[in-house]
């Protein structure tokens, strides 16, 4: 039992001002494994209080220095990985093969590729008569989700120090635990007080607190679409910035000189990967109409591997949901699908066999699936794939850019060079062509729906910096 009683304001471990706390839970087992505090809005006070009166500080440290630190965080990290992946296992579910070298693993060569950056970085330059600076944007709050509890904290985190803001993050209330151990790196690192705070709470105390607190310059926000739109919303009466990276419905195309069993293959893997529960989880796959029977085969095949069962087993590659409310949302829409008559290839809402503990979900395939059913447009997030017929490019295109969300899409065609045209087409913030690999130094983020900004690399950098022109008469 990982009991959190102290939040991390100010550079110390601090009692919360109540004494509310919340629970987490292992998804696979349903035991209670830890409880952190319920900070209330006073508690984040307290920290956006210390953030600002370190900010002015922290954004005038030279960048050498600045890269000292970080790199020590980096190596923090990068000693923990095997805590940092039982904790994610513990508290999310996620195989602890992949755990390793995806929650673990991602955030240190995220925070490695700030460490590198930071180092070659122009915060300046000259146009004409003028000094272009790229300055820290002051307090920044970093609002994350449970998926990928300790990447999508990092990826906020690295780079708002690195370009000298301040930071509170508030981790996911569902999966909070790895935060504490990022807290703990940070404190040994030895960063000036105030410069990182870590509060948990629920998104609708501490979350709309920080959202409204003037002394917040910044929000950073990774979740859903509904509670982004309340983040906008509220950010909007003091005119912070806002990132915001939101859901998707991510489309696989599939053309029709492709190698079929890899594209079907991948697209299973990245719709399946974390229980579906991926914001970029290729949940679609768009086949030509006569090569649909065939699709259909290959993905009930590629499909029934991922058997569900304990994610500490080294062979399993489907663990459960994180919740039970996310599990009953994804039976839900599987009910639906069904209803709505879509053709069930595999799985089903019904538990899968032998798992009565933990908040499992049959791997589930669904066949003739079209445009205007809810499983075509909604984001399930969970191990659920849509099969869905397309007369010919222009439709396949035009169905893949038919969501509200514009995340992520996939390509695949024997022919690279129509591979990268229909690439051009799709309305996504990042295009796999052909089974091409996550980058960690690419922009991510979304069009649409899916939110706006970016996050990683340079791009990731540039949204926690202000932009100053001072003039020189020549
Ligand atoms: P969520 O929106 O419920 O919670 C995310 C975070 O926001 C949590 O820390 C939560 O406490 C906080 N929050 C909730 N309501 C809030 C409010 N009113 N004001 C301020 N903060 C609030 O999402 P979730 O269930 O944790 O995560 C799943 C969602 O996140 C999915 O929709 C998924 O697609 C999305 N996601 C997106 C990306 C991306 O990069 N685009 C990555 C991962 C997950």
């Amino acid at each position: 039992m990982r009991a959190k009683e102290k939040l991390y304001i100010d550079g110390s471990w601090v009692s919360p001002v109540g004494s509310g706390y919340l629970d987490v839970t292992n998804p696979a087992t349903e035991e209670l494994i830890g409880r952190v505090p319920a900070a209330t809005r006073a508690d984040a006070g307290q920290a956006v209080a210390a953030a600002r009166r370190a900010a002015d500080g922290w954004g005038r440290v030279p960048v050498a220095e600045r890269v000292e630190y970080l790199a020590r965080i980096q190596r923090g990290l990068a000693e923990r990985t095997e805590e940092i992946a039982a904790t994610i296992t513990a508290e999310v579910g996620m195989p602890l093969k992949l755990s390793r070298r995806i929650q673990a693993g991602l955030p240190v060569a995220v925070w490695e590729s700030y460490v590198k950056l930071l180092g070659e970085y122009a915060f300046e330059e000259r146009i004409g008569n003028s000094l272009v600076l790229r300055e820290p944007v002051g307090v920044a709050a970093c609002i994350t989700p449970w998926n990928y509890p300790l990447h999508q904290a990092v990826a906020k985190v690295a780079p708002a120090l690195a370009a000298g803001c301040t930071v509170v993050l508030k981790p996911s209330e569902v999966a909070p635990l790895s935060a504490f151990i990022l807290a703990e790196i940070i404190h040994e690192a030895g960063l000036p007080a105030g410069v990182f705070n870590l509060l948990t709470g629920t998104g609708a105390e501490v979350g709309e607190q920080l959202t409204q607190d003037p002394d917040v310059d910044l929000i950073s926000f990774t979740g859903s679409l509904r509670a982004g739109r309340r983040v906008a919303e509220l950010a909007a009466g003091t005119v912070k910035r806002v990132t915001l990276e939101l859901g998707g419905k991510s489309a696989a195309v599939v053309l029709d000189d492709a190698d079929l069993p890899t594209a079907v293959k991948a697209t299973v893997a990245a719709c399946f990967i974390n229980s579906g529960q991926t914001c970029t989880a290729h949940t679609r796959l768009l086949v030509p109409e006569r090569l649909y029977q065939q699709a259909a085969t290959l993905a009930v095949a590629a499909a029934g591997a991922f058997a569900p069962g304990d994610p500490l087993n080294e062979q399993t590659r489907l663990g459960p949901l994180v919740s039970a409310a996310q599990r009953e949302r994804v039976r839900d829409y599987i009910r639906r699908g069904i209803a709505e008559g879509a053709e069930l290839l595999l799985g089903g809402a019904e538990p899968p066999d032998g798992l009565a503990t933990g908040f499992f979900v049959r791997p589930t395939v669904f066949g003739g699936v079209t445009p205007e059913m809810t499983i075509a447009r909604e984001e399930i997030f969970g191990p659920v794939l849509s099969i869905m017929a397309c007369r010919d490019e222009d439709e396949a295109v035009s169905i893949a850019n038919g969501t509200i969300y514009g995340l992520a899409a996939a390509v695949w065609s024997g022919d690279p060079q129509r591979a990268e045209q229909v690439a051009c087409r799709l309305k996504a913030g990042q295009v796999d062509i052909n089974g091409g690999t996550f980058n960690l130094l690419a922009p991510f983020g979304g069009f649409k729906q899916s939110g706006y900004g970016r996050e990683l690399g340079a791009f990731g950098l540039e949204e926690f910096l202000e932009i100053k022109s001072m003039q020189y008469k020549l």
